[in-house]
């Protein structure tokens, strides 16, 4: 048993919970390939968000069925979302699969690998740390909800929050640091909700301050944050901590408070816009971010108009947009007619892409002769790639080896979803760094 392939879809936290998954796979001796057939361990890590997103877990899982056939030694799993807790179901479907593994919950597969290798992986595999080597890296500080979005499918999969011990978390990032990690994003789906469920109830501001004390590492973020636990503290921190960016991403969903309500997303149009204003007057020049739901059941045509003049208003940094589907299990799927044609869902979102490409167009136009601090990432195409602390995608080109480092980029062109610009060499930057470190 020397190989694997893991197949991932869906959110930062899956594409987090794959990165360990392969961590520990690799630190057991086996190689990462591209392709299953290839492979001794084959994993899905499945989601369940969107119809979308299930459909190709299903197509994957069921073209895997006669390569698994064909093979009975190859080791078969599913992992993520797709996992609930009652697993019959998918038993009695998919009885060609090994393991059935809810999210994070890799051990068994870790156990048979271990078998197959002749290891006890627990005596020796210490903290879990994900395979990649790249500048960036997402660190799961939160797993579960406690909130019930009537939309939403994710606390029945990943169950009631669990926040990982402030001393656990700087830990973990001490030794991602340690090999070359520059940048860490916190990841919870609720991640401003931190710290509430440990003994001593640190919060997300009190963990942020301890990361920031990291020797080593440039630049923190966190994602996903809920209006109603964004508190001002949390606020004070982000304008404070010279390594944390200025980016928040704090999904609105709906800009109608009777939408609102029928979510059960707990705050106002009011609530949420006195927040944004609150966060710009405490985080100068923060870059925000939101998702939105469209055509959630009963939405009509003026409740969506409601949404699209909140985006106009607000003026986001990026808005991740999705059409409501259907999740059986979700209080809105057995409560609320799904009522929205997907002829109307199709319009509605288009006509939102198309009011923030608007949007984007102009904001980023205002980046043009900028002096930015970019956090470089790698080279693609010949390129070079990486992200403002606002969290803005730049390319450049430059013939010296830029991976990892901090370096000031003059912006030249611009577009809704990029910057370009040219590097601006160390005297210039160390006099544009003022400029640069806010933007
Ligand atoms: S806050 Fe709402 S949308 Fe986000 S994970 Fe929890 S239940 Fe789902």
């Amino acid at each position: 048993m020397d190989s694997y392939y893991l197949w991932t879809i869906g959110c930062q936290m899956n594409q987090a919970d794959s990165d360990r998954l392969a961590g520990a796979l690799e630190h057991m001796g086996l190689h990462s390939v591209t392709q299953p057939e290839q492979a001794d361990v084959i994993v899905l890590n499945s989601c369940v968000v969107r119809q979308g997103a299930e459909d190709r877990v299903v197509g994957s899982l069921t073209s895997l069925k006669p390569l698994k056939t064909r093979n009975p030694d190859k080791v078969l799993a599913l992992m993520g979302c797709m996992v609930g807790p009652k697993q019959d179901e998918l038993k009695a479907k998919y009885p060609y699969v090994d393991f059935f593994m809810p999210p994070q919950q890799f051990a068994p597969l870790l156990d048979r690998v271990g078998d197959g290798v002749g290891v006890e992986w627990d005596d020796y595999l210490g903290p879990i740390l994900p395979a990649t080597r790249a500048v960036s890296c997402h660190v799961p500080i939160i797993k579960g909800c406690d909130l019930m979005c009537t939309f939403c499918i994710i606390p029945y999969r990943r169950g009631r929050q669990v926040s990982r011990p402030v001393d656990e978390v700087v830990h973990e990032v001490e030794l991602l640091v340690a090999r070359g990690v520059k940048e860490v994003t916190l990841l919870g789906q609720t991640v401003d909700a931190y710290g509430y469920d440990l003994a001593d109830q640190p919060d997300l501001a009190d963990l942020l301050e301890r990361l920031n004390d990291i020797d080593g590492l440039a630049r923190i973020r966190f994602l996903t944050s809920h209006p109603i636990f964004l508190s001002k503290k949390i606020m004070e921190a982000v304008a404070r901590l010279d390594k944390v960016c200025e980016h928040i991403n704090l999904p609105v969903q709906a800009g109608d408070d009777q939408v609102l309500e029928r979510m059960r997303r707990r705050y106002t149009r009011n609530d949420y816009l006195s927040l944004i204003d609150d966060i710009r007057s405490t985080v100068p020049n923060v870059a925000l971010n939101t998702d939105i739901i469209v055509g959630f059941p009963g939405e009509t045509a003026q409740q969506f108009q409601r949404t699209l003049d909140l985006i106009e208003g607000v003026g986001f940094d990026k808005v991740h947009s999705a059409m409501y589907s259907e999740r059986p299990g979700t209080i809105a799927h057995r409560q609320l007619p799904d009522d929205v044609s997907p002829e109307e869902k199709s319009r509605r979102i288009k006509e939102l892409d198309q009011l923030q490409e608007k949007l984007l167009t102009r904001r980023n136009a205002s980046f043009k002769g900028q002096h930015v601090e970019v956090l470089v990432e790698e080279r693609k195409k010949g390129r070079w790639q990486g992200r403002t602390r606002g969290d803005k995608l730049v390319f450049f080109d430059d013939p010296e080896d830029r991976a990892g480092q901090l370096v000031t980029v003059v912006v030249t062109k611009t577009s809704p979803w990029s910057l370009q610009g040219e590097l601006v060499h160390s005297e210039l930057a160390k006099a544009a760094d003022n400029v640069a470190r806010r933007l």
